[in-house]
């Protein structure tokens, strides 16, 4: 026998064999909607102007050097990527309470998150963690590799194309209490569904009348209603209610930064002591999974997050990508129920939020979709909105319009 003859040959990617179909495409009219980045009205990939910006003066700085950075990454990357999700007045980043660490992007932190609650974490029996059903597919495969065994909670509705609020407050409360149950901070990847701030409210309450943990996951800071703190919002109500949490950050999407993996994870302790411990121990962790995480990306994310003229340039950028993403939820909601008169109620498209659509449709149409008329998205019927624009929204409108009829 041959060494790997017991490895079995794994499928492609379902999202980066998308983006291959796509590519291939030679279709003039072709859309991509599966992709989760975000894309200007000319479908192009858009360089934040902060950014740029940010990297001119990183490139002329110089002391700049190659150095290796701390094990627990960039001290004024990290301390303003705390402040940010949690507020730069935290009660608990004042009092000590909050253990950081760069991370390789948000999936990093995810990672570096779910070893660190399979080390240290007294799980109520087996190591399990409650995921949104759907979610970001990946949470799957991150928490099996640390051997924490992945369970659903209700979240989407399809009759409603909205959030299942009695499902998931029947999950927290069936399940054994100090669960660890994964949320997504804001702007749900893949549903652009949220809980309202009424629905966050008792869900905090069960959260703490049961003991559980949250793993919050906040993949899209500013990406929901394009303002930074507003979408901050979930987490820091839930940290001021005391629930034991943790939260992983990613700066690929709202700073555009998808290549150069910067992200961080914030783990909030009861006391000073247990974070010191608890920092200590990722700081063990990290060592011998990285040893200590990149520098350029996180140094252009510090200059923006410790500059006030270079932070207000980034606010106003994210604004701009969030805006032209409503734009385009009220557009396609306009065309198909103003106009085409689409069969169907469309509301959730303009009361979902985020970079994502779930539009509903079946696994049948979205291949329809694929097929019929060279629209690229995933079977579930989720659609990037970040892919429409000016120029191809009547054309995906139309052809969404005939697979529904
Ligand atoms: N979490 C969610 C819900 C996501 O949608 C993504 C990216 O799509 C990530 C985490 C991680 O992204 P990255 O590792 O690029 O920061």
């Amino acid at each position: 026998a041959e060494t790997w003859d017991a490895v079995p040959l794994a499928p492609p990617d379902s999202i980066f064999k998308l983006t291959a179909a796509y590519k291939a495409d030679p279709h003039p009219h072709k859309v991509n909607l599966g992709v989760g980045a975000y894309r200007d009205d000319d479908s192009k990939p858009w360089v934040l102007p902060v950014v740029r910006k940010a990297t001119q003066l990183l490139l002329n700085d110089p002391a700049l050097d190659h150095e290796y950075l701390p094990i627990t990454g960039l001290p004024e990357f990290v301390s303003g990527a705390a402040k940010l999700i949690l507020g730069a007045d935290s009660p608990a980043l004042a009092e000590g309470r909050v253990a950081s660490v760069q991370t390789i992007s948000g999936t990093g932190a995810n990672h570096i998150g779910a070893l660190f609650l399979s080390r240290y974490y007294g799980f109520p029996g087996d190591k399990a963690v409650y995921l949104s059903d759907p979610t970001w597919a990946n949470h799957f495969a991150i928490f099996n590799n640390v051997g924490i065994a992945p369970r659903t909670y209700p979240y989407y509705d399809p009759a409603t194309i909205g959030l299942d609020f009695a499902g998931l407050l029947g999950a927290l409360g069936a399940a054994p209490p100090r669960s660890v149950f994964l949320l997504h901070a804001c702007a749900h990847n893949p549903t652009g569904v949220d809980p309202t701030r009424a629905q966050w409210a008792a869900l905090a309450d069960a959260m703490l009348a049961h003991g559980h943990y949250a793993f919050f996951d906040a993949a899209y800071q500013g990406f929901a209603s394009g303002d930074l703190t507003a979408d901050a919002q979930a987490v820091r109500y839930f940290v001021q209610r005391g629930v034991p949490l943790l939260i992983c950050q990613s700066f690929a999407k709202n700073a555009g930064l998808y290549g150069e993996r910067v992200g961080a994870l914030h783990i909030v302790s009861p006391t000073q002591e247990a974070s010191a411990r608890v920092r200590s121990q990722l700081s063990v962790l990290q060592r011998s999974e990285i040893s200590n995480p990149p520098s350029y990306g996180a140094r252009v994310v510090a200059l923006i997050l410790n500059d006030d003229a270079l932070f207000a340039e980034w606010r106003a950028d994210v604004h701009t990508m969030a805006r032209r993403i409503i734009e385009m939820r009220t557009e396609l909601h306009h065309l198909l129920t103003a106009e085409l008169h689409t069969p169907g109620n469309w509301d959730h498209i303009i009361n979902q939020i985020g970079m994502f659509s779930f539009t509903g449709i079946s696994p049948a149409q979205s291949q329809a979709l694929t097929e019929r008329a060279h629209i690229y998205l995933t079977v579930n019927g989720r659609i990037s909105m970040a892919g429409l624009n000016s120029k191809n929204i009547r054309y995906f409108a139309e052809e969404l319009d005939k697979v529904v009829r």
